[in-house]
């Protein structure tokens, strides 16, 4: 069996699978278990594992539920918190070396919308890291694990009715390369690269979206993107996270104030003054309505602010971190950071059931490009437990079922996505628009018109927008080998695909809701507490209630 993506979800994935004797190739277009949002992730993994104080996996799902403004889908929401817990032993058990406390207890934070102390770490700056670490390691002692880098993935071929393997591209050689395989399990992750502003690394293009739309399953959720409320803006900082605010926030509290120095978050519903508890969706609502009024910071975000905070304690808590940010000419005693939204995570994704299986038999779906289990707003830590349980899931359940499969695949139903990737390859140099400045237009009109604040005519002008870009011809230059064009050309196209379903979802949800945040329609709709899909119908993507 195939699995599509190796960040956190697709490793978990592989390593569930090869237990069920299944033989897997687990393949990533970067390295397997370097690329993604897995190792970029440096704060917290949420389960209620109950060391920090009394918690169970009931009460982490009520607060997954109560942050998901109505609209989880509860049965995934509760796998991922029920599983939550055995999924954090097993990676304890595997090396995962979560930060202790006395009596060698795992140490939790407590995380905004969290009612209890829920968040492991490893330590704050290598959390992913140290997961990806662990499941790169227990991967490479899996016999039944083929790992296969720089290999992305264009279409899963579907016959008869069901997923019987993958086309797509050695982007070293250039070489079209074919997959057979019993099952496919798409873990390739987010979205978010198809904002201009994003927490993203470069290989997070919707692509899963895309691959799953074409293979004939359907996404529900795609209007709600996550922007993160608090990511780093100005004065420029090289090498470190840009959401590494959150963990400063955790421990120390820190001030958010608008331009004039004034704390505002009270203004918008939330409790914030000194302390971290305002929900995401409510924070990036706060700071953007205040720059919008014109009380912005001067990059256009607010201050976050620590220099009421000893120098003692800055250090007793983030020491070495205290000295990178010195080496970007950062001194928390004496100067306040700017911090804005930023695209960061996606609640929506590919539909599956509890077996992680799409509606298309034999396609699976885990980790960020699963949709529906964190609803409208996502709690902060569920992500990389999401990426853990839900890749355990769907190996488990793909590799049962791989077994009693015979293969389907012939190079004959392979053809069609092969001709389509020969004809992407094929387009001459002098035809058009460099891919890579057709994407950085996508990006502009997405952070736009489909950013954190919409209404229906910015929707529509996107939706223009996108099909301008797709009719404009992708310039591809001739390459021997490696050939950055057309890679970026093939995520182009996956890119449209998904920023299309996401506007679309957008303009379907006349509400504002948790992440969806609506001009025209301010309110929240109690008609409305429902679930938007996303489908193919021929050669449209087309919203469906
Ligand atoms: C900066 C940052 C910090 C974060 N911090 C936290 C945190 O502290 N706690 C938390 O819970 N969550 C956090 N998140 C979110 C969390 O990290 C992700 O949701 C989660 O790791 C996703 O795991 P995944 O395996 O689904 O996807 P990823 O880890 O993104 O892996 C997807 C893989 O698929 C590959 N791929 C993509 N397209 C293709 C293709 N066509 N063919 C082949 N391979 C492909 C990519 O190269 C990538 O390696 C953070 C995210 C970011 C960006």
């Amino acid at each position: 069996m195939l699995v599509v993506g190796a960040g956190g979800a697709g490793m978990y994935a592989a390593i569930a699978a090869a237990k069920q004797d299944a033989s897997v190739l687990l393949l990533d277009k970067s390295l397997v278990g370097r690329g993604g949002a897995t190792i970029m992730a440096q704060m917290t993994v949420a389960a209620a594992i109950g060391h920090e104080e009394r918690d169970h996996w009931a009460d982490h799902l009520d607060d997954t539920l109560a942050a998901g403004r109505e609209l989880c889908d509860e049965k995934l929401a509760r796998l991922l918190c029920e599983n939550g817990p055995a999924r954090i032993f097993e990676m304890d058990r595997w090396g995962a070396h979560w930060a202790r406390g006395g009596g060698g207890r795992i140490r939790q934070v407590q995380a905004p919308g969290h009612g209890r102390a829920r968040c492991c770490y490893v330590d704050f700056l290598n959390t992913g890291p140290g997961v990806a670490g662990t499941l790169r390691r227990q991967v490479s002692t899996m016999s039944g694990v083929r790992r296969v880098s720089n290999v992305t993935v264009t279409d899963v071929v579907v016959h008869d009715g069901r997923a019987v393997g993958a086309v797509g591209m050695d982007v070293v050689s250039g070489d079209i390369v074919t997959f057979a395989a019993k099952a496919v399990i798409l873990a390739a992750g987010g979205l978010t690269k198809i904002f201009r502003r994003n927490s993203a690394s470069t290989n997070m293009g919707g692509e899963a979206y895309a691959l799953a739309l074409r293979a004939g399953a359907d996404l529900i959720d795609m209007e709600f993107v996550q922007f993160f409320p608090i990511a780093h803006l100005a004065p420029r900082l090289v090498g470190m996270d840009p959401i590494m605010w959150d963990p400063f926030r955790y421990k120390l509290g820190g001030r958010l104030l608008n331009g004039d120095f004034e704390e505002f978050m009270h203004r918008y519903g939330g409790q914030d003054s000194g302390k971290y508890t305002t929900v995401r969706d409510q924070a990036s609502y706060a700071i953007l309505k205040e720059v919008e009024a014109g009380r912005g910071s001067p990059h256009g975000g607010v201050y976050l602010d620590f220099r009421h905070v000893p120098d003692a304690t800055l250090r007793d808590a983030f020491g070495p971190v205290i000295d990178r940010l010195a080496t970007n000419g950062i001194d928390l005693t004496k100067t306040p950071v700017e911090v804005a939204p930023t695209a960061h995570y996606h609640m929506g994704g590919i539909r599956v059931d509890e077996r992680m299986e799409t509606r298309v038999p034999g396609l699976y779906a885990a980790g960020e490009a699963v949709g529906g289990a964190n609803g409208a707003n996502r709690l902060s830590g569920n992500a990389i437990t999401e990426a853990l349980v839900f890749g355990e899931c769907a190996g488990r359940a793909a590799g049962n079922a791989a077994a009693g499969t015979p293969s389907g695949w012939s190079d004959a139903v392979g053809e069609d996505a092969a001709v389509r990737l020969r004809r992407a390859a094929d387009t001459k140099p002098d035809d058009g628009v460099p891919a890579n400045v057709l994407q950085l237009r996508l990006q502009d009109l997405m952070w736009e018109d489909v950013g954190s604040f919409r209404t229906g005519g910015q929707l529509r002008r996107a939706l223009d927008g996108i099909r301008e870009i797709r009719e404009t011809p992708a310039a591809v230059h001739a390459a021997d080998g490696y050939n950055l064009d057309l890679q970026d050309r093939l995520e182009l196209d996956a890119m449209l695909t998904t920023a299309e379903a996401v506007a679309r979802a957008a303009l379907g949800r006349a509400e504002s809701r948790g992440a969806h945040q609506r001009l025209d329609f301010p309110e929240s709709d109690p008609a409305l507490v429902r679930n938007q899909a996303v489908e193919m119908k021929g050669e449209e993507v087309a919203a469906r209630w």
